[in-house]
């Protein structure tokens, strides 16, 4: 059956280094082309983390020193991550496509997501990004640029921002045209860039929306059938890390709740995940959500591994 999916890559798709990257997403390309080989609609999301940090430091680097760039907003910084990775992953899947004699366009699309003004994570900033500085430095930072600063596991001072849920997808009818042409569309890398709306106004602002949230949020906009989170690890595990772990293949909404209620989903990582599959599994009726590894991901859509997401 051909089905309309939405894959998030999770960070081990794009490794640590623009040029690592570039390597990797060759492999990442494999099991996303063949999904799209297998006739299925495939609309890429992804992780920006280490990627937006990166950006973030080097250029607040380069506008504190003599080389006195421009200050870049975090907004902006996000804009740029979605930008090198969005080339890197569609040159790489065009590639794969055509050694395969596929003629499928491919393309990227800068993507803004509307959040509340109101969502309560404004008042309680909690995703740390970019560097680390001394109590002193994060002093002047507070005084002069109004960041909010935290003691990051005794690492030193890291500016943190708020990481609110995603409402809606600005571009969501450009990525449902392209879809609907059969082009591959990145979208919401990096879980989008944040804008609050104002009448006519999407006004970015220095946030992170969860990308695994921005994904779910996309999936259930597009109507599509799956929801497929790639990660590190080929299933979800109770007990994970621990004597008694057991690696689950089926959760159904309650299992979901009860694990969640005991704890066993590390939050920033695997609680996400379950949550977002979650959301897009409970949406509409024979919506399914697969959290797999990116190596098992045929696999995983053929039913032989992962951990699937039902609503009961
Ligand atoms: P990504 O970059 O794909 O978002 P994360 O590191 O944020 O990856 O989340 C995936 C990680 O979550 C896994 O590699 C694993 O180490 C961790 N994890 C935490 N709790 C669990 C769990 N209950 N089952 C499986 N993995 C878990
Ligand atoms: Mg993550």
């Amino acid at each position: 059956m051909k089905d309309k999916i939405v894959v998030a890559l999770g960070g081990n798709a794009l490794g640590k280094s623009p040029l690592e990257q570039l390597e990797l997403v060759k492999l990442t390309a494999k099991p996303i082309v063949d999904l799209i080989a297998d006739g299925h609609e495939v609309v890429l999301a992804h992780g920006n983390g280490p990627q937006v940090g990166m950006i973030n430091l080097a250029m607040s680097t380069a506008a504190g020193s003599e080389a006195g760039t421009p200050e870049m907003p975090f907004p902006e910084c996000g804009a740029m991550s979605q930008g090198y990775i969005g080339y890197h992953l569609q040159n790489a899947i065009r590639e794969e496509l055509l050694n395969r004699d596929l003629q499928i366009p491919v393309a990227t699309v800068i993507t803004q997501v509307i959040v509340d003004k109101d969502d309560p994570a404004f008042k309680n900033p909690t995703k740390p990004i970019g560097a680390f500085y001394s109590k002193e430095e994060a002093d002047e930072l507070i005084k002069t640029k109004g960041f909010v600063m935290i003691e990051d596991a005794g690492r030193g001072y890291r500016r943190v921002v708020p990481s609110p849920l995603p409402v809606d997808v600005a571009e969501k009818e450009t990525v449902m045209a392209l879809v609907e042409k059969n082009h591959v569309v990145i979208s919401v890398g990096g879980g989008g860039i944040p804008v609050i709306q104002e009448g006519n106004k999407l006004i970015g602002v220095p946030a992170v929306i969860d990308k695994d949230f921005a994904s779910s949020k996309l999936a259930e906009i597009l109507d599509a059938d799956y929801l497929i989170i790639l990660t590190a690890v080929e299933k979800v595990a109770v007990n994970f890390g621990k004597e008694d772990e057991k690696w689950l293949s089926e959760l159904s909404i309650a299992d979901c709740n009860k694990y969640i209620e005991e704890g066993h989903f590390a939050p920033g990582s695997m609680l996400p995940k379950v949550k977002a599959a979650m959301a897009f599994a409970e949406s509409k009726p024979g919506r399914k959500s697969l959290i797999t590894s990116l190596e098992k991901a045929a696999e995983g859509i053929a039913g032989k591994t992962g951990t699937v997401i039902v609503a009961n």
